[in-house]
This record gives C-alpha cells, sequence and structure tokens, in this order.
C-alpha cells in the first residue's frame, strides 16, 4: 500500500520546494500526497499562481489562516492542521523550510506521534530575534527525517545533538530553477513586458521582518537601493509585508522600479536577464547563484554561508566578494527523488499515532 505523506505548505517558498517534491511523488506508485495549504501566504500572485504554473496539486485541504501575531497566527494554524491530521492520519507529515506553518505542521504532527520530516533542515542564522531561527530550530528538533541542503547545516544540527536521520539531500531549490529555467524562457513576457535589456538591470527583493518592521532600517535598505538605481535599473517585486511597512513609515523609494510580486516562471525569467541581485531573501541568494549572478545579501548575516565562501554572495556590510568557485554541495537537481527514496526506505518502528 502506498505511504500517505501529508505534505502542510502555506508560503511563497513552500509553494515553490513542494513543486519539486509533488512532481517527484506523481511519477512513483509507492507515496502518495495529501497536500494542505494553510493559507499564510494567499494573494493570487503570492499562491494561486505558484499552483497553477508549477503543476502543484490543487490541495485537499485549505484553511485559510492569515493575519494576526506570530502567536495568535500559528496557535490558528495548531488547532486546523491537527483536525486535518486526525481525520487523514497520514504516515508522514513533510514541512518546509521555516515559517509559522512549518513550526504548525511540525508541532501537530509530533504531538499526535506522527514522524516528521523536515526540507531544509539545518540552516541557522545564530539570531534568535528573526521568527524564522525559532522556526526551524523547533521544526528540526520535532523531525524523524532530516533533510539538509549542505555541509554546514549537518554541523549545525550536529552542534544541537542532532545526529540521527540527518541526510545531505542536496537542494530541492535548485530542483525547481532546472524546471522553471527552460519553462520561463519559452512562456515568460516580463523582460518585454518591462522593457528590460538582459544584462542591464538589477532584481532586488525584501521583505524580512528585521529589514521592514524597524522604520529606520528599511528607510536605510531603500536609500541603498535608490543609490544602486543610479548605475543601473533595479526592478523590485514588492511583498505585501514591504508594501504595507513602506506605506506606514510613508517611504517612496526614489528610482527603483517596483513592480507587483510575480510569478515564478517570470521571477526566474527575471533572475537570468539580471546583471546583479539584492535581497534578504534566503531562496533568491541560491537562484542568484544557480543563474550564476552576482548577489549582495541585505542582511548582517546568512544561512548560506557557502556563497559568501565561494565568492558569489556579500553581505551588505561585510567584505567584498571573495574568489570565485562553484559551490557543489546542492546536488544535481534531484534532491525530491532522494527525499522520497529517503522517506519510503525508512523503518518508522511499530509506535502507532496517537490518532
Ligand atoms: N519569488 C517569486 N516572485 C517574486 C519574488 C520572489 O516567485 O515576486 C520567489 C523567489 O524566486 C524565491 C522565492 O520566491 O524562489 C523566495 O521567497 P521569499 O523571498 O518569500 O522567501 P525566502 O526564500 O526568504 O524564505
Amino acid at each position: 500500500m502506498a505511504l500517505r505523506l501529508m505534505t502542510v505548505v502555506g508560503a511563497r517558498p513552500q509553494f515553490i520546494k513542494a513543486a519539486a517534491v509533488s512532481r517527484a511523488i506523481a511519477a512513483r506508485d509507492d507515496i502518495a500526497e495529501i497536500m494542505v495549504h494553510t493559507g499564510q501566504h494567499f494573494d493570487d500572485n503570492m499562491s494561486k499562481v505558484f499552483f497553477d504554473e508549477l503543476d502543484i496539486p490543487a490541495p485537499a485541504f485549505s484553511l485559510d489562516i492569515h493575519g494576526g501575531s506570530h502567536g495568535d497566527m500559528t496557535g490558528r494554524m495548531l488547532g486546523a492542521l491537527e483536525a486535518v491530521m486526525r481525520e487523514e492520519r497520514p504516515d508522514w507529515v513533510l514541512v518546509y523550510g521555516d515559517t509559522n506553518t512549518t513550526l504548525a505542521g511540525a508541532l501537530d504532527a509530533a504531538k499526535l506521534n506522527i514522524p516528521v520530516a523536515h526540507v531544509e533542515a539545518g540552516l541557522r542564522s545564530f539570531n534568535r530575534r528573526m521568527p524564522e531561527e525559532i522556526n526551524r530550530v523547533v521544526a528540526d528538533h520535532l523531525s524523524t527525517l532530516l533533510f539538509c541542503p549542505t555541509v554546514q547545516s549537518i554541523k549545525n544540527l550536529e552542534r544541537e545533538g542532532i545526529t540521527s536521520g540527518v541526510h545531505h539531500v542536496g537542494d530541492v531549490m535548485y530542483d525547481a530553477t532546472m524546471f522553471a529555467a527552460a519553462r520561463a524562457r519559452e512562456r515568460s513576457t516580463v523582460l518585454d513586458n518591462l522593457r528590460l535589456e538582459p544584462g542591464g538591470y538589477a532584481l532586488a527583493t525584501i521583505h524580512r521582518a528585521e529589514n521592514t518592521d524597524d522604520p529606520d532600517q528599511l528607510r536605510a535598505v531603500m536609500g541603498w537601493l535608490s543609490d544602486k538605481a543610479k548605475e543601473r535599473t533595479v526592478v523590485f517585486p514588492v511583498h505585501p509585508r514591504t508594501r504595507d511597512a513602506l506605506a506606514r513609515a510613508g517611504i517612496v523609494p526614489q528610482g527603483v522600479a517596483m513592480i507587483d510580486p510575480v510569478g515564478y516562471l517570470d521571477m526566474a525569467r527575471l533572475l537570468d536577464g539580471a546583471a546583479a541581485v539584492y535581497t534578504d531573501s534566503g531562496g533568491l541568494q541560491k537562484e542568484a547563484y544557480f543563474h550564476r549572478k552576482p548577489c549582495v545579501t541585505l542582511r548582517s548575516e546568512t544561512e548560506w554561508t557557502e556563497l559568501v565562501e565561494c565568492g558569489w554572495n556579500r553581505l551588505w556590510k561585510g567584505p567584498d566578494y571573495g574568489p570565485r568557485r562553484d559551490v557543489t554541495e546542492y546536488g544535481d537537481g534531484d534532491a525530491a527523488g532522494r527525499i522520497l527514496d529517503d522517506i519510503a526506505r525508512h523503518d518508522v518502528g511499530t509506535a502507532r499515532p496517537h490518532l
């Protein structure tokens, strides 16, 4: 009988990562997927467009939970996800990354004694002021299988005493990029729509709470982007949180081409043609590398340290780029296949779920 794997997603980067794994699940008959969307991201251009463009199966459950404080949102997710897990009785719960959705999915499953598999395990910024850091630390400690994208992430888990169930599988974002790059070249018209020449612009995204929540910090980041815009066009798809924060603080960035968030194929095309990338996003730092573009990370630390070590990334206020080398640890574009093989072969023993 096929293993029943419940995928819990809710935020943009999770749709992109889950798309790669869902595609691999669809190609095999030993695993059946139950997709649950918490609703954390809900605008069409933050959610639906990814399901449409990346052939993600429609969620079996859409919980429509968003907004409110971290505690409030996570609490509502905990209640709703627990009910879904009790109803569906999955063999595994699969969570991605570091959002409130990740935390709620992992915590509910662990309390119900359903084994948890965490994709993008072991990443650490060592900055507990980041909500993401808290979510990932807790999710890792609750997980039975921990799928690490990098060598450093395995070392980070070791430091916290987690050595069992840890697998270095590579990065599902690389799988996603390989899929999207070819499709984007065929289908995306974004460069024409925005009248951009390949190589003639930089691509920027900003959405981390550490940059958006403090108006002075937001002003400083936007001022830096405005300076960069004097060198070449800076295209900036604006995350809803950032849009609200800019409006609240009355900041109007000068010279920056602000657009609505774009779908993944347009994003892949924009990356393909960009001369440089400026971002505080985790995913985009790696995608910049996959497209072999230099990246400036607009933060004071990064979880993806190998990109800095290999000269493709630099921190905003850190030293200049080092000499460039290839990063070998992200795999060959089949992280999803490895994840599923490891889940399929893992013996969960005789412990039964508390359902
Ligand atoms: N992304 C997108 N459209 C946009 C901005 C970002 O498709 O307008 C993609 C981006 O290419 C990356 C992912 O969204 O794959 C990153 O998501 P986000 O920055 O929200 O989260 P993080 O990576 O920081 O967790």
